[in-house]
């Protein structure tokens, strides 16, 4: 569904995914494995474009249900797939991904070798303030090291990641299992709460479609 001229939300994966018509087709997060498909239909039957017009693939963090088709996706399209360089690390296993602690730790470790995402390499490294795809990047370490959010100033749409969520309609933070460090994670909140926007996309729920930044300080000066 088109959120707001130019930006779509394509329903139906997890985590949720992005795309962005212009300047060229950007997508945003590739949910996990086994979506390439209903992805690259959204582009033919939905945008009436074509696969090869995919320029870049933004990644707002390495974790298996944002990155599982991006690989895949990039083989097809010959778009570029970019991140942050910390959690680059991460998907080109130059380091192991960090595990979430306790118990949940042990179960992720024991169910990723079944979501077989394979190592693959980063083309494009993203740092904060950087642009891209008429986006800012804001580094927003904590549910991993190398998280980003992005800011479109023209729109006023702030795409979070993981780092802020949407849950029937109520703005929550990163899950504490699956991420890394809370503190970074409450830090990197506290700055969104400065930006002008109206909508919140994140990584998982719903969009947020009105006012959205007064939503998110709400969140940000409780939390
Ligand atoms: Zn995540
Ligand atoms: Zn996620």
């Amino acid at each position: 569904m088109e959120v707001i001229s130019g930006i779509h939300w394509i329903q139906g994966i997890n985590g949720n995914c992005y795309l962005i018509t212009d300047p060229f087709l950007t997508l945003i997060d590739t949910g996990f494995p086994h979506k390439t498909k209903k992805i690259l239909r959204y582009i033919t039957h939905e945008l009436h474009r074509q696969p090869s017009e995919l320029t870049i693939i933004i990644l707002t963090h390495s974790h298996y249900d944002h990155i599982g088709n991006a690989e895949q996706l990039r083989t097809i399209t010959g778009a570029k797939i970019a991140t942050h360089p910390e959690d680059a690390l991460y998907i080109e296993r130059k380091k192991q991904p960090p595990l979430p602690s306790g118990g949940m730790g042990i179960i992720f470790k024991l169910l990723s070798p079944m979501i077989k995402v394979h190592p693959f390499h980063v083309d494009i490294s993203l740092k904060e303030n950087e642009e891209i795809a008429g986006l800012t990047i804001l580094y927003s370490p904590g549910h991993t090291p190398g998280s980003i959010c992005l800011y479109d100033p023209k729109r006023k749409v702030l795409f979070t990641g993981d780092t802020l969520r949407c849950n029937n309609g109520t703005i929550e933070g990163p899950s504490k299992r699956f991420s890394i460090d809370m503190v970074n994670a409450h830090n990197s909140i506290q700055k969104l709460k400065t930006l002008d926007f109206d909508i919140m996309l994140s990584g998982h729920g719903t969009p947020i479609t009105e006012n959205a930044a007064a939503k998110v300080r709400e969140f940000a000066e409780k939390s």
